[in-house]
């Protein structure tokens, strides 16, 4: 009885460096994220976050190979981004505030003329400019392709955005929830971050530090002007040696850990990291059904 159909799709965002697709990603997913991993899922597209509502599911990807080729060579990664943007259900192309459309614009607008995806283009960082610029700036992009929607947006600020995203969802076929929506709460997003220290603990430590440690990630915060995340996180171990083997000579090894964590959380992010770590030492933790479950281990 005119209940709407559920829409879900893939939806990769392009745009040439620093446009604010990173920034534009965050305003969107903000605490709806569902960060899946670095791991490519497939060649092509990678998922790089997930948007849920009651009615619609959109996950977004990210497509390598995206840009101006300088050699031949290139031209088997172009192809490969092209077949990539062919797979998903619609593009989101971000762009500044320019009437003059620059070389890097030019080449990808030549390359979204192979593509039939639709193609909706964000116009952002209407924060920079004032509101009577913003028209012929969509002037200027209308005549280049047959976009669907253009958009103008503060990926800053957050205004249109919404708009932006409720546009993106008309374009989406009915679908299913590819992915499940208890991924949403920023609780797995968190997960992920502690299992992300966890595995840089092991792999430094190796045989020292068995498997006796557990990390939970008790702030993380996101500073979209800074385009930053604050990230605490608590290493537990179960005896005061193993404390003194995770924090190492000088704090030394606690600092490899926090580094090569924070470089990987950055890449999945997409936003630099600041990140805290403390050690404690909790005893029989993993006989501690209540601690277990805090730390999502069991349900
Ligand atoms: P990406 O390379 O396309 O992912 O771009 P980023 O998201 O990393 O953003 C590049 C820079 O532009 C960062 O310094 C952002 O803070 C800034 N930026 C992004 N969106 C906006 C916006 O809407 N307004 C303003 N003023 N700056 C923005
Ligand atoms: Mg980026």
């Amino acid at each position: 009885m005119g209940e709407k159909p559920f829409k879900s799709g893939f939806v990769s965002i392009i745009g040439r460096t620093n446009v604010g697709k990173s920034t534009l990603l965050n305003q969107i997913l903000k605490e709806k994220i569902s960060i899946i991993s670095d791991k490519p899922q497939t060649t092509r597209n990678r998922i790089v976050g997930i948007y849920n509502t009651e009615a619609a599911q959109i996950i977004f990807v990210d497509t390598p190979g995206f840009h101006k080729p300088q050699f031949r060579l290139n031209e088997i990664m172009v192809e490969i981004a092209r077949k990539s943007l062919e797979e998903v259900d619609g593009i989101l192309y971000v762009v500044e505030p320019e009437e003059k459309v620059g070389a890097g614009d030019q080449y990808i607008l030549s390359q979204l003329q192979r593509v039939s995806t639709p193609v909706l283009l964000a116009i952002n960082k209407i924060d920079t400019i004032p509101k009577n610029q913003i028209l012929p700036v969509i002037e200027a992009y209308r005549h280049l392709y047959p976009f669907r929607e253009i958009v103008p947006v503060s990926a800053l600020s957050g205004e249109n955005v919404s708009t932006l995203v409720d546009l993106v969802i008309t374009y989406l076929p009915e679908g299913p929830r590819y992915y499940p929506e208890d991924l949403i709460t920023d609780q797995p997003e968190r997960f992920i971050m502690a299992e992300l220290i966890r595995e840089k603990v092991l792999k430094l430590t190796q045989e020292e530090i068995p498997y006796s440690i557990a990390v939970t990630v008790e702030k993380m915060e996101y500073d979209p002007e800074r385009n930053l995340y604050t990230i605490q996180g608590t290493i537990y171990v179960e005896k005061e040696s193993q404390k003194a083997i995770v924090i190492g000579k000088g704090g030394h090894l606690l600092k490899q850990i926090g580094t090569l964590a924070r470089e990987e959380m950055e890449a999945i992010l997409g936003s630099q990291v600041y990140l805290e770590l403390w050690v404690k030492v909790k005893k029989n933790w993993r006989k501690d059904e209540r601690f277990l479950r805090t730390m999502g281990y069991i349900s």
